[in-house]
């Protein structure tokens, strides 16, 4: 279904967000009919560029996309480039009187700028008159390093945005997978009644990427898997799985309730926390960043319990790195044995697990105890139910969108459905704001572990504590 007309502008429209995301999912609804002919889409950014130069170098960005004989131009068609530098007064008339005159046309604008320039932006936009009450911001991770300065972005914004205004984008909460997950737990009766503490042993969730630091050293050195990854991404998962069922699917019924549970999350305890840091022999983590006294984790685990009467007594046990063995993203929740086996102690243990995968391979498997077959006796084997999205959708839809497909076009909507509201970030700070103060007036070193491994051991052992391991990684 096509989205109404709309003007977007990019602001760092040649940056590596807009032209390795951004651009690529447009183009992708817009060769999914889902944009309409008569959209805008502008890039602005600081590069003298023309939108013929600006097409070319979007053009190129997408050949692999396109494939050979696919048709770019009229995408392109819909593309302009703006110079324009946020600290300076040029352009800025030109873009108002190109955005001026468009009526009840959605404008929306993508911060795809670092977050200090996020107050400046939005100061531009008011004094061009260009943040009416129609008018849609969307900003990206990291939204603030700290809860201090979360605040100040969120009081930024709030000087001339009101919060229906804004989009914080989370992509995690854009895929696939992710909603189901709500659809698995509120469109069942099955699940729901099993979801708390007297049915769940535990709840882990992996979030395991193989590549490095790459070419953003300087930024992750100064952030560290807890902010880059733990604060976000991991918070958003943990919420989904463990709030209230909200009253409807809608923005703030929902925010409402994943707020209520990061601030149920209980403070973590130094022991129930590893930090890691990948080591090679001229290929680790301080060589990456340039920094061989570098003490800032790649790769972090830990454990945490939310106190709420669902809850009380379920470790969630959550983890994140880089160079880890697998590219995988899983929430694995542990349901406990059943009370007693009429089998003997010989037919093992046996529990269910539920997995959520959202990458590779999207999907949800839920792992059942059945008699092995044959004529063996009373052996029990554990198999998977297995509903793998790509296969069990391939035939319905083969243009299923991405995450970020979804969400910008959830942003041209006004939909807000699947955005971070402010409240949440700056919750989601004040909870892990502690948890790095502890280890840094601690002095804590991050324990190596070697490139392409599942981290470091320690991480076995918070488990092995408890009596339990981790799910593989691959
Ligand atoms: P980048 O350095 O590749 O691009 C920055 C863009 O901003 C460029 O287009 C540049 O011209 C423009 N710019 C810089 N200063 C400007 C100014 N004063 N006025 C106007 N334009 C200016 O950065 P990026 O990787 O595209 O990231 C952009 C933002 O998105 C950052 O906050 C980053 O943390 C965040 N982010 C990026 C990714 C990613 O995949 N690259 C993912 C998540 C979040």
């Amino acid at each position: 279904i096509p989205v109404d007309p709309f003007d977007l502008v990019i602001f760092g429209g040649t940056g590596d967000l807009a032209i390795g995301k951004i651009l690529p999912a447009l183009f992708r609804r817009w060769r999914a009919g889902q944009i309409p002919e008569d959209a805008r889409v502008i890039g602005a950014a600081r590069a003298d560029l023309d939108d013929d130069s600006y097409r070319a170098l979007v053009a190129g960005a997408l050949a692999p996309e396109v494939g050979a004989g696919g048709d770019l131009d009229g995408f392109l068609g819909i593309l302009e480039y703006r110079r324009i530098d946020v600290g300076e007064a040029a352009g800025w008339p030109d873009l108002a009187a190109r955005l001026a005159g468009s009526g009840d046309r959605v404008q929306a604008f993508y911060f795809s700028v670092a977050p200090g320039l996020y107050g400046a932006l939005a100061e531009r936009l008011q004094a061009h008159g260009l943040a009416g009450a129609g008018t849609r911001v969307v900003v990206e991770k990291p939204f603030g390093s700290d809860l201090a300065s979360a605040r100040t972005l969120n009081r930024d914004l709030a000087a001339h945005f009101d919060e229906g205004q804004i989009y914080r984008i989370d992509h995690y909460l854009g895929k696939e997978t992710v909603q189901n997950l709500m659809a698995v737990r509120f469109g069942n009766m099955l699940f729901e009644p099993l979801w708390n503490s007297q049915y769940v042993d535990h709840i882990q969730i992996t979030v395991a990427e193989t590549v490095g630091v790459g070419g953003r050293g300087a930024y992750y050195d100064g952030a560290g898997a807890m902010r880059d990854m733990v604060q976000n991404h991991l918070m958003q998962l943990l919420c989904l799985i463990a709030m209230e069922p909200p009253a409807r699917f809608a923005p703030d019924e929902l925010r409402d309730e994943k707020l209520k549970v990061i601030r149920a999350l209980d403070p973590v305890l130094p022991h129930h926390i590893v930090r890691g840091q990948y080591e090679q022999e001229g290929d680790g983590y301080r060589a990456a960043v340039g920094n061989p006294r570098s003490r800032t984790e790649s790769y972090i685990a830990l454990k945490t319990h939310i106190s709420n009467w669902r809850w009380a007594g379920t470790p969630f046990y959550l983890r994140t790195g880089k160079r880890l063995v697998a590219r995988s993203s899983v929430i694995n929740v542990m349901f406990k044995d059943a009370p007693h086996s009429i089998f003997g102690a010989e037919a093992g243990r046996h529990a269910n697990v539920l997995s959520i995968r959202l990458q590779p391979n999207e999907g949800i498997t839920l792992k059942v105890t059945i008699k092995e077959p044959g004529p063996g006796g009373m052996r029990l084997v554990d198999v998977p139910l297995d509903m793998s999205f790509a296969e069990a959708l391939a035939a319905e839809d083969h243009d299923r969108p991405d995450a970020y497909e979804r969400l910008i076009m959830d942003v041209i909507r006004g939909n807000q459905t699947l955005f971070m509201r402010g409240d949440e970030v700056e919750a989601a700070w004040a909870w892990t704001d502690p948890i790095i103060a502890g280890w840094e007036a601690r002095g804590d070193v991050p324990k190596p572990y070697d490139n392409g491994s599942t981290g470091p051991g320690d991480a076995e052992l918070l488990m092995q504590r408890d009596g339990r391991r981790w799910q593989g990684i691959k």
